[in-house]
């Protein structure tokens, strides 16, 4: 299933395969039908499952198609979402600029902490979209400096989160500003009394529609990150298969020379390995691949783009021996193991080089992951980041940046200097909570 079959139009798909989406998730496959024929929904869904462009593409085709004319066009916000956070509000703001791009609806986000001012010009010259925390668009609503009797459309997002914080009277009370016929769209990881309760007095005959957990990053899975310096991530790599005999490991690796030459590595420390990437032929992948599952091979070596459509199940380790360039690339890795509701272990050897990449996947989980010093391989705390790259330089070959990361990589490269003693704080620190695991 495509975007394109969705329904949406086609600037919509257009900023969406431009963000590198090539197909829809489960929830948004779910939910962009429902939204798009107007109807309530009540969807259960994490963080991480795609759910924010499930409710905003939809609602960026509804309100495309029935914007009214110039002339009686008003100012006022025709769609709100409500998040808890402001944080999640600068989120989904940005979702709704990125996927709205080809679109000429306007949109805004107020939260409070920052000068309200700018926010009270913003909505004056004309919104669609609105997005908001509960707290600040009732200090504009009660300055008069919002009008939100023209909202068609209400979403809220993360709405447990919501009533955790205490925003149920906030959130009642705009609900009553806005006009009595619009569509209403709840999300929510949980389902509890509460959500309910408050979903019975707002929604209309909705919709319940669910992923059954969050498929982009399971919670069965054991995340678990080592420390370790570039050169000796090979041999953590061994000691690890070796000590804790993992029977069966997909190792992820950012390059197909990499990939190569870790393959090689295990197979000479013997263990049985295989690399796939894009430069073997269909034929070898294929056979790697059904050599791993039938357990004559231990190791899989694989590139993301060769183990995209890799249809192996269950399995109990996966390790990224280099961190991917992409965050999202790191939970589509994970979810390769703990699936149907098994136990898994997604184990990443991260060196110097690699914490901005960390970081930026520790944002996108929204949570840090616990780091672990091996004994033996204590990060050396002389050695300096360097830039990461793609391609053969590894072996001193030509540097090669790829694409638009070379200014992004030599920046990361500069800050992780400034920043090493830094890190290396974190990793000792971490060393001392969880040594010898
Ligand atoms: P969300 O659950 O909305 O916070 O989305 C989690 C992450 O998944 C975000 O970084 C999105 O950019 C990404 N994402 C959303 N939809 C897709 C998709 N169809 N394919 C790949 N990634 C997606």
């Amino acid at each position: 299933m495509s975007f394109d079959s969705l329904g949406l139009s086609a600037e919509l798909v257009k900023a969406v395969l431009e963000k590198g989406y090539t197909k829809p998730t489960s929830i948004q496959l779910q939910s962009i039908p429902v939204i798009l024929k107007g109807l309530d929904i009540m969807g259960r869904a994490q963080t991480g499952t795609g759910k924010t462009a499930g409710f905003t593409l939809p609602l960026l085709h509804l309100l495309n198609k029935h914007t009214p004319s110039r002339s009686q066009r008003s100012r006022s916000p025709r769609a709100l979402i409500l998040t808890p956070t402001r944080e999640l509000a600068a989120q989904v703001a940005m979702s709704v600029d990125v996927y709205g791009k080809y679109l000429s609806l306007k949109s805004a986000t107020v939260f409070g902490g920052v000068n309200i001012n700018p926010q009270i010009s913003k909505l004056r010259s004309g919104v669609d979209i609105l997005v908001a925390t509960p707290g600040r668009l009732l200090d504009h609503a009660n300055q008069k400096t919002v009008d939100l009797s023209k909202v068609e459309i209400l979403v809220l997002d993360e709405a447990d989160r919501m009533l955790d914080m205490g925003f149920i009277h906030d959130v009642k009370k705009i609900i009553n500003l806005l006009p009595k016929k619009r569509q209403n769209l709840l999300f929510s990881a949980t389902f509890s009394k509460d959500i309910k309760r408050l979903a019975d007095n707002l929604l209309n005959s909705p919709i319940m529609i669910e992923v059954a957990s969050n498929n982009l990053e399971a919670e069965q899975i054991e995340q678990l990150i080592y420390p370790v310096d570039r050169k000796r991530k090979s041999e953590l790599l061994t000691h690890l298969i070796n000590s804790k005999k993992w029977p069966q490991v997909l190792v992820f690796t950012r390059t197909k020379h990499g990939a190569n030459r870790l393959a090689g590595h295990l197979e000479k420390n013997g263990i049985t390995a295989a690399a796939i990437h894009g430069n073997k032929s269909q034929g070898a992948r294929t056979l790697a691949l059904s050599r791993f599952k039938e357990n004559s091979i231990r190791v899989l070596v694989a590139t993301d783009i060769a183990a995209r459509g890799l249809d192996i199940d269950q399995l109990p380790h996966v390790v990224n021996f280099e961190l991917p360039n992409v965050a999202e690339d790191y939970v589509h890795r994970i979810g390769r193991t703990g699936r149907a509701g098994r136990e898994g272990e997604a184990v990443s050897l991260v060196c110097i080089d690699e914490l901005k990449l960390l970081k930026d996947i520790e944002i996108l989980i929204k949570r840090e992951l616990p780091k672990t010093i091996i004994p033996g391989y204590e990060p050396d705390p002389s050695i300096k980041a360097e830039p990461i790259m793609n391609g053969r330089n590894a072996r001193g070959g030509k540097k090669q940046f790829s694409g638009n990361a070379r200014n992004h990589y030599s920046t990361r490269s500069e800050r992780s200097r400034q920043n090493a003693s830094t890190y290396r704080g974190k990793f000792n620190s971490a060393g001392k909570s969880g040594r010898g695991k």
